[in-house]
């Protein structure tokens, strides 16, 4: 079932070569300084800069249908990840020595927390004051993150910020997992009998895995940056990049980690409240409320915000303790390892939806690039001769209620699908399926509100009703 990419030859001198990310990651590092630039220098108006429509529209919305074919390729391409390593290594593409302190990050903060908080902070800030309507803040969010980036990549060892800090590498590290791409090693027996594990040391040819990994031993995407570091190093050519059927890492008996489902959980609770910001129910609140009383506003967010991350949690504690109570008391599975092992199957709900969400969006939105793209500061400049291009929906109102109707079908049948997998795994008795009825239950109630979430009228991103 898996197709081994670098059979292909000159796929794999690509690979191999030192000089690949950097050309992958150069366009990318262009448009970003664009961003900044474009928002601090540029006119207010989030329809006409470009720092809005490329990051909020653009690339919030591409992030996913990247995930989607590619994996975790966004990390391969971060511009304020390629900034950072040119700084620190003071190269774009040779190896070096770098000049990070290389400070050990603390052991308890060696987990997926900081990534969590770091997550609901910035929607805090991203819905609370709005964000996303104003190309300034959207700058200094950029900026913001480039910033932390530099910093962590200079004091703290290897690539610190990626792997335990960075949410969009959490989010993205999470939903790779449903992927059909993989960093894998060939043959066990091969890194079993490897002295020198390079993959983990580096050698003259790249770095060791610069997120802590073994590569040779890895059977999940969660933290694999698809940085190419391992299959460069590897002096028994035991790495390869692979496609695999969709789903793979969530079906073939997984353990999981706490730190990770909690992850899982926020990232499910801040989808639902992504949408739920975009419901009239809510912005004609926070359209007033916003001018007019913003103390109170910014409490009700909070506390709202605060609601959908306990709301989820706790739903899937009570969904834990009745699979636990289901699995009878001779079940070798504790508590906490149900709750673990089963957030994962909400994994695709949550991707699903932001799919679905997200299409939306992009359709009705996506293609103001293009007029922006020849005005990128709004100064009324037509540098493409595009400026007055006049953007267009390509999939139409009424095919778009059938494609996110399958989208989000979609979801519920890969959650069910790796809960099916799960349970299997977990039972004693191979053919009770006693605890997929609580996980149907909740699946269908997650289904029903992303359901009523994108069947009502939407507001769009680059149309600000702030007034
Ligand atoms: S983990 Fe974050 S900083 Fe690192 S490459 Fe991915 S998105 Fe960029
Ligand atoms: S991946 Fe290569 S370098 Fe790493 S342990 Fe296996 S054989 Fe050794
Ligand atoms: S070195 Fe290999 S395993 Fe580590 S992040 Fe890069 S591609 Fe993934």
């Amino acid at each position: 079932m898996n197709i081994d990419l670098l059979k292909n030859i000159f796929f794999k001198k690509i690979i191999k070569s030192r000089l690949f990310q950097f050309m992958v990651q150069l366009p990318l590092v262009v448009i970003f300084l664009l961003v900044i630039v474009a928002g601090i220098q540029g006119i207010p108006d989030p329809g006409l800069n470009i720092a809005t429509i490329a990051t909020w529209t653009v690339w919030w919305v591409g992030i996913v249908f990247l995930i989607f074919f590619l994996g975790a390729a966004w990390c391969l391409i971060c511009p304020w990840a390629a900034l950072a390593d040119w700084i620190e290594r003071l190269s774009f593409w040779k190896k070096t020595d770098g000049i990070s302190f290389e400070k050990k990050w603390p052991k308890f903060l060696r987990n997926r927390h900081p990534a969590t908080i770091f997550f609901i902070v910035v929607t805090w800030f991203e819905l609370g004051i709005f964000i996303t309507y104003s190309p300034f803040y959207t700058a200094y969010v950029a900026f913001g993150m480039l910033f932390i980036t530099v910093l962590i990549t200079l004091v703290y060892e290897k690539k610190t910020f990626c792997r335990y800090f960075c949410f969009v590498g959490g989010i993205v590290g999470m939903y790779s997992n449903l992927s059909p791409v993989e960093i894998r090693s060939k043959s066990e027996d091969v890194c079993k009998n490897c002295k020198t594990k390079d993959c983990i040391t580096g050698n003259e040819k790249g770095y060791g895995c610069p997120i802590f990994e073994y590569p040779g031993g890895m059977n999940m995407n969660s933290n694999c940056i698809l940085c190419t570091e391992c299959i460069k190093t590897c002096p028994h050519d035991n790495m390869t990049f692979r496609l695999r059927p969709f789903l793979t890492d969530l079906v073939s008996g997984f353990k999981g980690r706490f730190d990770e489902s909690l992850l899982i959980l926020t990232l499910l609770s801040l989808t639902l409240l992504h949408g739920f910001t975009m419901l009239p129910i809510w912005t004609t609140y926070a359209g007033k409320a916003f001018n007019e009383d913003y103390y109170s506003y910014m409490l009700n967010f909070t506390l709202a915000e605060l609601f959908f991350c306990a709301v989820v949690i706790l739903i899937h504690l009570l969904l834990s303790i009745l699979i636990k109570f289901s699995l009878g008391k001779n079940s070798n599975y504790d508590l906490k390892s149900i709750f673990t092992r089963f957030s994962y199957a909400f994994l695709p709900i949550a991707f699903f939806y932001h799919l679905s969400h997200n299409i939306h969006h992009l359709d009705m939105e996506g293609l103001k690039i293009v007029p922006v793209l020849s005005d990128p500061f709004g100064y009324g400049w037509n540098l493409f001769g595009t400026r007055e291009w006049q953007p267009f929906s390509i999939i139409g109102m009424d095919s778009m209620s059938a494609v996110q109707t399958f989208l989000l079908l979609l979801g519920f049948l890969s959650a069910t699908y790796i809960a099916y997998t799960t349970t299997r795994l977990i039972t004693e008795n191979k053919k009770s399926l006693l605890p997929m009825i609580p996980f149907i239950l909740v699946a269908i109630f997650y289904g029903f509100v992303t359901f009523t979430f994108n069947f009502q009228p939407m507001v769009m991103r680059t149309v600000s009703f702030l007034g």
